[in-house]
């Protein structure tokens, strides 16, 4: 089929390459013209393990395009609408992206294209799309939401073999195209589930705050086990043998990030409120992730008898997790922050989300120190903390890492270390909820 898929982010690149990796004819709309042109070379513009392969490999066959030119669209069996729906000031979804790609792309399509909405919407949005687009235009056009769930890090994988496919349309036609474009990728069994447009609004926002609550109950009992001195290790495999509890999201970090979960937890509540049934278990998910954040700096400022003026620190792992380029919300940004008002200085290195981060940090003002190995980051550093599960930060020389550093202390906020191995090296080392 033809597929148009407008915003080549994070999950309209890995949707439209994947599509046209299974055969679709595609074309990419981004209002980015450096990403487009970055595209059109075989570069990715995002680090996301396999895509840039699979870009090459599809320009090179010709099923797989990209443009700033929302022509293309007039061809296109479907068009995924994939842009940003970013928190607004209130902690609503903020829809000017979404609003603007409909505004072009009804200026273009032809009558009976089905409108995809692939991007996170608030309960209601194609609703109100529904009416929006008719005041617009008499051509026929179907609207079909398709919530996304693939993992940064993992996505190309998720995208083609994915859990569930959701679809959400009123109309069966609409529904049996966009469920035709995926049958590919469910061969194996798992399920396509159709049901109404505002099911599957709510379908995504359900998912992402349930981990999202999962990641703060484990940081909660985390920081409990600190207090008791309980070990949160021996507590996650006491509780996780149970299968109605299941073992993902149970790791203790310094809190989740990224550009879903933050933003998806906000939007929830927000339209819950609207809705006059508020979220009480939803909103104190928040509240517990901006805790944990704050938690791991008290940590940092405990140990340095609460003055960290002229100390150093090196984060290792700026990314929201491993695997990925992304810096949106990562805990790393909140807990720098802290760290800089507080007098101390920064160095940082991570495998792939540096250059965003130094980036971030300047335009906030605050100055960071991007190194490029991380051994060096830890020259002259009072501490060592360890934000992301890199690999390459899994098994390294404690011996190396005391020599770099100018005082002891390490703080491994994803507990990746054994803290005989680090305390024999003569360091000092913390973890979460593992006293
Ligand atoms: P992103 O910021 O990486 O990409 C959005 C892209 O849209 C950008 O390249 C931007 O230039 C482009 N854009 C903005 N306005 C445009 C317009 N009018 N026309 C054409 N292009 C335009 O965003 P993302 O992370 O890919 O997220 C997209 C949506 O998918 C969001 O609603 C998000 O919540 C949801 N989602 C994201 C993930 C994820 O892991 N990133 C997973 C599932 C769902």
């Amino acid at each position: 089929m033809k597929i148009s898929i407008v915003g080549t982010g994070y999950v309209g690149l890995v949707s439209g390459t994947c599509f046209a990796e299974i055969g679709h004819e595609v074309c990419c709309i981004d209002i980015d013209q450096n990403k487009i042109n970055l595209l059109n070379d075989g570069v990715s513009p995002i680090y996301e393990p396999g895509l840039e392969e699979l870009i090459k490999k599809n320009l090179a066959a010709r099923r797989l395009e990209f443009t700033t030119n929302y022509e293309s669209a007039k061809e296109a069996d479907a068009i995924f609408l994939a842009v940003g729906t970013p928190s607004g000031s209130d902690g609503s979804a903020n829809l000017q992206y979404l609003y603007a790609a409909v505004d072009a792309s009804i200026e273009v399509m032809s009558s009976g294209t089905v409108l995809v909405i692939k991007s996170t919407v608030p309960i209601g949005t194609a609703a109100k799309l529904k009416n929006y687009i008719a005041e617009k235009t008499t051509k026929e056009i179907f609207i079909v939401n398709n919530p996304e769930f693939l993992k940064e890090g993992a996505a190309v994988n998720d995208f083609m073999r994915p859990d569930r496919i959701v679809i959400g349309a009123i109309e069966q036609t609409a529904a049996e195209r966009i469920a035709k474009i995926y049958e590919p990728f469910v061969r194996q069994g798992h399920p396509i589930l159709t049901m109404s447009n505002i099911s599957a609004e709510m379908t995504k926002y359900t998912a992402n705050c349930f981990l999202a609550s999962k990641i703060s109950f484990i940081n909660e009992i985390a920081k409990l086990c600190d207090a008791t001195g309980a070990d949160i290790d021996e507590v996650r495999k006491g509780i996780t043998s149970d299968v109605r509890i299941g073992t993902h999201f149970l790791y203790p970090s310094a809190g989740y990030g990224g550009s879903c979960f933050p933003k998806d937890v906000k939007a929830l509540v927000k339209s819950a409120n609207e809705y006059g049934s508020p979220l009480q278990i939803v909103e104190c998910v928040e509240k517990v992730n901006v805790e944990q954040r704050k938690y791991v700096f008290e940590k940092i400022a405990t140990f340095f008898g609460k003055n960290l003026k002229d100390k150093t620190i090196t984060f290792w792992g700026v990314a929201f997790k491993a695997n990925t380029d992304d810096i949106r919300e990562s805990s790393a940004i909140y807990i720098a922050k802290y760290l800089i008002d507080a007098g101390a200085k920064l160095r940082f290195y991570d495998p792939e989300a540096g250059a965003n981060f130094l980036e971030f940090m300047q335009k906030a003002e605050y100055p960071v120190q991007l190194c490029e190995d991380k051994y060096e980051a830890l020259a002259g550093s009072d501490a060592l903390v360890l934000l992301t599960e890199w690999k390459e930060f899994q098994i390294p020389d404690f011996t190396k890492i005391k020599q770099m550093l100018n005082g002891s202390a390490v703080f491994d906020m994803r507990n990746l270390y054994k803290a005989s191995e680090v305390k024999q090296a003569d360091l000092d080392y913390f973890a979460i909820g593992r006293n």
